[in-house]
């Protein structure tokens, strides 16, 4: 299959579909409708699409109250929206977006119906935070107008947007959806086809070192507190609170994933797994890491979260020791930098600048330390790469550090040299 395929430009693109009314959905089509394009919400289930609509109307009717927007742009933006169940009403539009839930299978059905009603130029993509764009691009007949536009939540809100360029998606098909970024107000990085792309990928080894930490003997706020003074928008367990704790927990069921019994792996989401059985799945449900007073966002300290913290570890066979504010900020920060090195290794990311892009715009990393990368390459490499063999002395090999670092740090360059 050739990847020459020539789109629309950016600025002729009038009429987008979004698949699925939900979280993301929603904040999606309200960015195209912010500008100036059509809008068509595709979402199967009548009352979900009746929630959206008064989800959509109630973010503009917001916005006028507080003066962001006249009543006159409101209007202008929510005739924009349309909202259907059926695919035949999107047959016209030069770009679909799907964003249903997290499942391959779901989705490949979506683009199989896609690629079989939309008319032979339209662009597909997915919103999937981890899924395989190339799989997903297989089962279409147009594999070179597929790709990923992976929003963040809310997407109407949140800057970033990722990129990601699938094995066959045509060149001039990722330029578009550069322009189409700045059109939307965003700040676009592109990114290769892997689990989790750039930025969910770095957070997995980050979010390990959180949760392995909890083990060993901190508890949630503090693991919080100490990111949050090094200056991080959100520490990871208030995050967890606010995406939902369930999200991994209810996909780990529905894939049957099983985690070896006593391994790493499966330890670190025994807390997790104890929350979700108690429904404490984050703010939506009132109580997650922390508890929240009815009407309020203000992250409270959960004595019963704490107990059940211990009581994990203990049964997990590990003997608490008292943690640093030191060793927090140091395991989690290295642990992105780590898998940074080996995504610019990988050429995952066409340069450092990029990893930092997304971590600055979409995971509250702190502006004035520029990005992990930035931040590693003004530590100076050598010493980032001594601390990183530290921690793996002491922890293990999941610390072994990158290949790119070590090279690196023995030629005293910076990631910044680094251009794919
Ligand atoms: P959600 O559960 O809020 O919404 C999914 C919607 O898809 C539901 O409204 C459902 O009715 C609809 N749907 C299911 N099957 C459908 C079909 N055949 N046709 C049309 N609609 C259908 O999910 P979400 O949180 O918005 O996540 C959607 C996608 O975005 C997922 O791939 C997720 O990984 C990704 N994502 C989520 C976030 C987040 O923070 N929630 C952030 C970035 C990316």
């Amino acid at each position: 299959m050739s990847t020459d395929f020539s789109p629309v430009n950016a600025a002729d693109i009038q009429q987008v579909a979004v698949i699925g009314a939900g979280t993301m959905g929603r904040g999606i089509a309200i960015s195209f409708a912010n500008a100036g394009i059509q809008v068509t919400l595709v979402d199967l289930n009548e009352d979900v699409r009746q929630q959206a609509l008064t989800y959509i109307q109630g973010i503009y009717a917001g916005m006028v109250k507080r003066e962001r927007i006249t009543q006159a742009d409101a209007d202008a933006c929510l005739a924009r929206f349309s909202l259907s169940g059926d695919y035949q009403d999107i047959a016209d539009v030069q770009l679909a977006i799907e964003a249903v839930y997290e499942n391959i299978d779901l989705k490949k059905k979506i683009f199989q119906q896609l690629d079989s009603t939309l008319n032979p130029a339209a662009i597909l993509a997915t919103n999937t935070s981890y899924l395989d764009v190339d799989a997903i691009a297989a089962v279409t007949s147009r594999p070179q107008q597929v790709l990923g536009l992976h929003f963040f939540s809310p997407a109407h809100i949140m800057k970033l947007l990722e990129i990601v360029r699938a094995e066959k998606t045509a060149p001039a098909v990722i330029q578009l959806a550069e322009d189409l970024g700045s059109r939307l107000n965003k700040v676009a990085v592109v990114a290769g086809n892997c689990h989790g792309f750039i930025g969910n990928r770095m957070l997995e080894p980050y979010v390990f070192e959180a949760r392995r930490l909890l083990l060993e003997g901190a508890l949630p706020a503090q693991v919080d507190n100490a990111l949050q003074a090094w200056g991080m928008a959100m520490g990871p367990f208030r995050m967890y609170d606010v995406v939902g704790i369930d999200l991994e927990w209810r996909a780990r069921q529905l894939s049957g994933t099983v985690l070896e019994e006593g391994s790493d792996a499966e330890m670190n989401v025994r807390i997790d797994n104890r929350l979700c059985e108690l429904e404490r799945f984050g703010q939506k449900s009132g109580q997650g890491y922390y508890r929240y007073e009815a009407g309020s966002r203000e992250a409270l300290v959960d004595d019963s979260v704490n107990a059940l913290v211990i009581e994990e570890s203990g049964k997990a066979g590990f003997e608490r020791r008292d943690i640093s504010d030191d060793e927090i900020v140091s395991r989690c920060i290295l642990a992105l930098v780590n898998e940074g090195a080996k995504i610019l290794d990988e050429g995952i990311a066409r340069n450092s600048a990029d990893i930092d892009k997304v971590y600055l715009n979409g995971y509250g990393f702190p502006k004035e330390r520029g990005g992990p990368m930035a931040w590693a390459d003004s530590e100076g490499l050598v010493g980032v790469l001594a601390d990183m063999k530290d921690l793996q002395q002491a922890n293990g090999n999941r610390w072994e550090p990158a290949a790119l670092l070590k090279s690196l740090a023995a030629d005293g360059q910076t990631f910044s040299s680094i251009k794919n």
